[in-house]
């Protein structure tokens, strides 16, 4: 069976990343059919704004112009996120978006630097890292503005309002043909023969038949759950937390908006900030074993500057994944394919690499196992190793004052997790396996960050001529100082590229 008609059930982030994305299409001359269905009575999960820099190049692929993107969603730059009280209470650092210096005779820097300290050289990595240089100073400049060979490129991703960027990508994908629906999905028909989903009945009595469906019905996984049963693996063992509260405020201090997240731990979880043009997402990430809600909503507005936009919007999830992400002819995206924490930003990212796959794999003469199985394997990797990573934030940590700090502390890991940290231990060593998401720099910047050391370097650093790469390294701190002595402040920059539209 060919596929003439995509159905996309949901109107969130991920449908209308999937409908924008999709919408390009053709199938021959002709653009490819393609439906989404939403309920404005259902809604949105409303949350979701921190982003990490592949969305960067998504938004470029659709031909989207970024300064509009970012009027539009009152959007901020992004270097990365500023961990607070995570090691242990009073420390902080900043997990950046690029690489720590540059790679010397083959090696990674963060080896040379090992070498330069163990020689003496009392200079923190973190200087030699642009995107966290700029971050500490509230500073902020795209490589285009600059363009010098000689000064280092910088790495960013957006701050944005969700509602307002699944709106801008809906006008987007409906003028490229996409035909919105409004109404609720009450009754999912499957093919006798094969067990495919065959139509969707809307309230309102209609159907809509479809070759591929995309389930982005959030949480719920109204296809790839309810109709289909696909099935959950939990991963609340390693990564206990399961609510959320939301509570959007005003900046009102008239401060610029920091061109990071940062996410604060708390007793039991933590506190993610993630500042837009004209308020500060916040919320507070926690475990139910260990916090109330009322514990987790007090410890929130007492941790907020501003008045608050909204009434507190109280979430609940598991921590996991649907065992397959495409089955018989439906692909789940968002939040109907798994979810992990926030902490690392990587659900929107999720959707964006998800998007990327279908479109590889798709073909118009029909769906196969081999397209379903590859898809499968793939994201199901993916999925693993940010885990891993996501684990790491809670496992390495020295904080014994509260029961759920010596949970996650002494719990078991997966072993992909101990290795990976035992070979860091031992000669600073990372390997990026599979294509995995996270770089050498942001595992570096991680483990060092709470606490765990590198008890020596790769053996190759100590064959390079001391004097040269002393040099380097001078050349590589000054550059990145220059640079960000003459960037503008990270306010002033939005204010003269995007300014929010609302505000203009
Ligand atoms: P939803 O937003 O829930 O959309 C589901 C859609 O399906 C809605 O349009 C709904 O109306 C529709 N629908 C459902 N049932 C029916 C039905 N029966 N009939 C018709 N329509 C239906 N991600 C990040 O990348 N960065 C972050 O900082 C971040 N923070 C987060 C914080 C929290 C607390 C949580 C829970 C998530 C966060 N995420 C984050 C994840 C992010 O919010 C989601 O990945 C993203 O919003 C996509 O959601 P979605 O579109 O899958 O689902």
């Amino acid at each position: 069976m060919g596929i003439e008609h995509i159905v996309i059930v949901g109107g969130g982030t991920a449908g209308w990343m999937a409908a924008a994305a999709l919408s390009r299409l053709k199938a021959g001359p002709r653009p490819l059919r393609i439906t989404l269905v939403e309920s404005e009575a259902i809604g949105t999960v409303g949350v979701g704004e921190a982003t990490i820099p592949p969305i960067v190049g998504f938004n470029e692929l659709l031909g989207i112009d970024e300064r509009e993107l970012l009027s539009a969603v009152q959007g901020t730059f992004k270097l990365g996120i500023q961990f607070e009280n995570w090691g242990k209470q009073g420390d902080s650092y900043i997990h950046p978006f690029g690489a720590y210096g540059y790679s010397m005779g083959g090696i990674s820097f963060h080896h040379v630097w090992h070498r330069m300290a163990a020689g003496g050289d009392n200079r923190p990595l973190q200087v030699f890292n642009l995107e966290t240089m700029a971050a500490a100073f509230g500073k902020f400049a795209r490589t285009e503005d600059y363009k010098r060979d000689d000064l280092p490129p910088i790495n960013y991703a957006y701050h944005i309002d969700a509602g307002r960027y699944a709106a801008f990508l809906r006008k987007y994908a409906e003028a490229r043909g996409v035909v919105r629906r409004e109404g609720r999905v009450n009754d999912v028909a499957l093919d006798p023969e094969n067990g495919f989903v065959a139509s969707i009945a809307l309230d309102d009595e209609s159907r809509i038949e479809g070759d591929l469906f995309v389930d982005c019905s959030g949480f719920r996984g109204l296809l790839i759950e309810q109709a289909l049963g696909t099935g959950y693996e939990d991963w609340t063992h390693w990564l206990p937390c399961d609510r959320a509260v939301a509570l959007p405020c005003l900046r009102e201090d008239g401060s610029p908006p920091p061109p990071f997240t940062r996410a604060t731990a708390h007793r039991a979880g933590w506190q993610w900030q993630v500042p837009l043009q004209h308020r500060n997402g916040n919320g507070h990430v926690y475990c139910s074993a260990f916090m109330e809600d009322s514990e987790a909503l007090d410890i929130l507005t007492g941790n907020i500057a501003g008045k608050p936009q909204a009434d507190p919007n109280f979430l609940r999830f598991t921590t996991g994944r649907r065992k397959k992400f495409w089955n018989r002819n439906v692909v789940a995206l968002g939040l109907s394919a798994g979810f992990m924490e926030p902490l690392e930003s990587t659900s929107i990212h999720l959707i964006n690499t998800g998007i990327d796959k279908l479109i590889s794999l798709l073909s118009l003469d029909g769906v196969t196992q081999a397209q379903e199985d590859t898809f499968n394997r793939l994201t199901g990797r993916e999925y693993a190793r940010i885990r891993d990573f996501l684990i790491l934030h809670y496992n390495a940590t020295s904080r014994d004052d509260s029961p759920f700090w010596n949970h996650v502390r002494t719990m078991d890991v997966p072993d992909t997790l101990t290795e990976k940290v035992e070979l860091f231990k031992a000669n600073g060593q990372i390997f990026r396996e599979e294509d995995e998401l996270f770089t050498e720099t942001s595992w570096a910047a991680v483990m060092m960050g709470q606490g765990i050391r590198m008890r020596s370097h790769n053996p190759m650093a100590d064959a390079l001529d001391p004097a040269t790469t002393a040099r380097e390294a001078d050349e590589m701190e000054r550059s990145i100082r220059f640079l960000v002595q003459h960037m503008p402040g990270h306010g002033d920059y939005l204010a003269r590229y995007c300014p929010a539209r609302a505000a203009a």
